[in-house]
This record gives C-alpha cells, structure tokens and sequence, in this order.
C-alpha cells in the first residue's frame, strides 16, 4: 500500500514513520522548491512548482492508493486536479476552509460554534468600519499564509490603525476582538473514511512568540465539561465536512467556556505529545483513518508534555544518563532562529510531576523560568493523585 504526502516537512516525516509501522509506504511530493531533508531516506521525492504538469506529478507518484497534505497552505487547483487520479483526503473543500480565516469564521457561524466577535474586510475603509463596530483592543489577521503568529497586527490605538491603513492598502484581513481568554487549548480530532471518530484530550498550549512553545495534556483543571464541549465541537465541524484524518482545533478558554480560534485540517503540533507507546499518535490515526483502518487508542492513562526545540539543541547535552521518561523526536533541520527543529515529549505519572519536567527542560533549553512563558505554577502534588 502506498500513500503519496504533499508536503516535505516534519509532519510529513512523522506521518510517514507512523505509515512504516503499519507497512504503508509513503512518497513525498516538495511543493515549490521547499527543502526536503525532513523526509530524507524515508521514501522517493517528487518536486512540483505552480504550473507543472498533474498529469506527470501524479505519474511520477507510482499510483499510490490516495494523496494526503502535511500543510494546508496547498493549491486547491493542484489538488482538485489529483482528485481525478485518486482519492485526496482530507478532501479540497476541508483545506480550502482551513486555508482562510474568513471561511473558517463562516463555517463556525452556519454551525452555531462560538468565536470572537470580528469583521472580515478587503481594504482600509472597511478596517476603518471594522474598528468603528467592534472598539479596540484588536486583534488583525492576513486571512490567508499566516502561521506562528505572522502577519498578524494588534491594535490598542487610534495610532495603530492609522499605521497600519497607511501601510496597507488592499488584501482580506481577520479584524476580530482581542480576547483575554484564562488560557489556550487544542483538541485533536481523528475521523476515519468509515465514519469512526474519536478525540484526544484536551491540551493546554503556550506560546512564544506566537509560536507554540509546550503542550500539557491532559489540560490542567479541565472540567469534563470543558473536554466534551471542545470534542463536540470538532466532531461537528467534522462530520459536517464530512472530513476524513486528523484535524486540531485552537480554542480560548473564557469563563462562558470555548471560543475557537483557528482550526488545522491536519496533523498539528499540540498532538505532537500522542508519539507514545501507551497509545495510537495522532500520526498514525491519520494513517489509519485515510486508510479505513480501525482507529487506534486516543485515551491517556499518565500525564504527557511536549516541549518544542527551536532554533537548536544546545542546552540538551548532558552528562547525566538519559531520563527515560524523556523522548527526543529531531526533524533532521538544520538549526535556524526560532525554526522548529525538533521536540521533546514528556511522561510522568502526576501533573505536578510534569511541569517540573517541563519546567527542567525549558530552563535548559531557554534558560529562565516556564512561568515567565505562562506555564502553570508547579503545586506540590496531593497524596493519590
Ligand atoms: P497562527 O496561525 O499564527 O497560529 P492564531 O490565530 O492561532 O494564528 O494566533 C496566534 C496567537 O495569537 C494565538 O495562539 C493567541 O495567543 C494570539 N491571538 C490570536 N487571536 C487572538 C485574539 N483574538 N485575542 C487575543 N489573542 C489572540
Ligand atoms: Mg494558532
């Protein structure tokens, strides 16, 4: 069995050792000149830049049961055009929502799942309106190739949408309230072409620089009402998609509950925890529900974390012998500011226990203290639990 994967990097990586496990060969396809090294000795590479040939991409591919994404920022033309050849999942119409702010926000609304008040507008005037009806603080976003907090602008005054007005001119902007949520969470979500679904815990995310920086599941304090509304929720959206892989959703938690932020048609860093023995990794559910494969476990019986390693690895070495409650995932990048280069996942038996994990090994990582970056204080652990 063979699975073709638009998309060179480290989810594509991971997804195809996840395939190798299950004896599912996977062929990679490097979108527009993007580095490939990710992927390197784990399958053939196939390049295609905006108007090559479908037909030859696809001939090159050797007639692999399906095509799937790694990203979502993909020409829905190429993939409409592979549909012809075999089936792509998750299908064209989930990643063109997940390819624009303004649709995904259309999407929640038709569904009736809370969002941010905000405006969608295409040039200054309508910012100008856009300011007008909802008052500041604001939050502005390009509705398209954002990612880790890029093309983003914040506007606490006056001041701040004049700059931007005359900085900008024309494009389709996000203008939407800034939240003062408590906190942010992510669940993901695996739905297979067989209709299965099943969600993962919900997660606790911190960012830095608008880049995800650590994952705490399950979220600390999430009542069960908090996680069944949030797997609710991505079910919804799911099955009226009629969506098949894995897709994450970001939400805000506020103290009437969620508000969605964004939602990824993909596998997604705040997942990056399930790569553990004791359980089926969002990489391999993808797998599995591309493939009509029984979905594997998504339930966790311990307390797992992620920290993601950016820009380089120093700080890790270590004379110490290995914490075997420690697993380093590299992405074969080379190091770069602020690229996400690998990431380290965390076990341990109490949540207390974890954020002292975490705590360790952001300190060597970043030096100073997660709390500066919003981690939860470490309370001393209650007897059981
Ligand atoms: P990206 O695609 O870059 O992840 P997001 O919409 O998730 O874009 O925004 C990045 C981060 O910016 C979020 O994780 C959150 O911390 C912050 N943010 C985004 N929208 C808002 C908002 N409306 N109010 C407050 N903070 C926000
Ligand atoms: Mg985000």
């Amino acid at each position: 069995m063979k699975v073709a994967i638009l998309g060179c990097g480290q989810l594509a990586r991971m997804m195809a050792q996840a395939a190798a496990k299950l004896d599912v060969e996977c062929i990679f396809v490097a979108l527009n000149e993007e580095g490939t090294a990710s992927v390197d000795g784990l399958g053939k590479v196939v390049g295609w830049s905006a108007g090559d040939d479908t037909q030859k991409l696809f001939a090159a591919l050797d007639h692999p049961a399906l095509i799937t994404v790694e990203r979502e920022a993909i020409d829905v033309t190429l993939l409409r055009e592979l549909q012809s050849f075999c089936p792509v999942v998750p299908s064209p119409e989930s990643i063109l929502v997940g390819q624009n702010r303004s649709r995904e926000r259309a999407l929640l609304q038709a569904l009736d799942i809370p969002c941010a008040p905000h405006r969608v507008a295409t040039n200054t005037t309508e910012v100008r309106a856009a300011v007008s009806a909802l008052g500041l603080p604001l939050v502005v976003k390009a509705c398209e190739s954002g990612y880790d907090g890029k093309l983003q602008w914040r506007f606490h005054s006056a001041a701040d949408v004049d700059r931007f007005c005359d900085e900008q001119e024309r494009g389709q902007w996000l203008i939407e309230k800034f939240v003062d949520f408590e906190r942010e969470v992510s669940i993901v979500g695996v739905r297979s072409s067989t209709g299965d679904f099943l969600a993962y815990p919900l997660t606790e995310n911190h960012h830095r620089d608008g880049i995800l920086l650590a994952s705490i599941a399950p979220a600390p304090r999430a009542s069960a009402q908090l996680q069944s509304a949030a797997a609710d929720y991505i079910r919804t959206i799911m099955e009226h998609l009629d969506y098949v892989g894995v897709m994450a959703v970001e939400f805000f938690v506020v103290p009437q509950g969620l508000l969605v932020n964004e939602l990824a048609p993909r596998v997604h860093n705040s997942g990056h925890w399930t790569m553990r023995e004791d359980m089926t990794s969002q990489f391999e559910n993808h797998v599995r529900a591309i493939l009509g494969m029984p979905l594997g476990e998504t339930r966790l019986h311990h307390h797992a974390g992620m920290m993601n390693i950016l820009g380089s690895t120093d700080g890790l070495e270590s004379n110490e012998p290995p914490d075997p409650k420690v697993h380093l995932h590299l992405y074969n990048k080379a190091p770069a500011p602020l690229r996400k280069i690998g990431h380290l996942n965390v076990s341990a038996s109490s949540e207390s226990e974890l954020l002292v994990s975490l705590g360790e090994l952001h300190k060597r990582l970043y030096g100073g203290s997660a709390e500066a970056d919003g981690f939860p204080a470490v309370v001393k652990s209650e007897p059981g639990e």
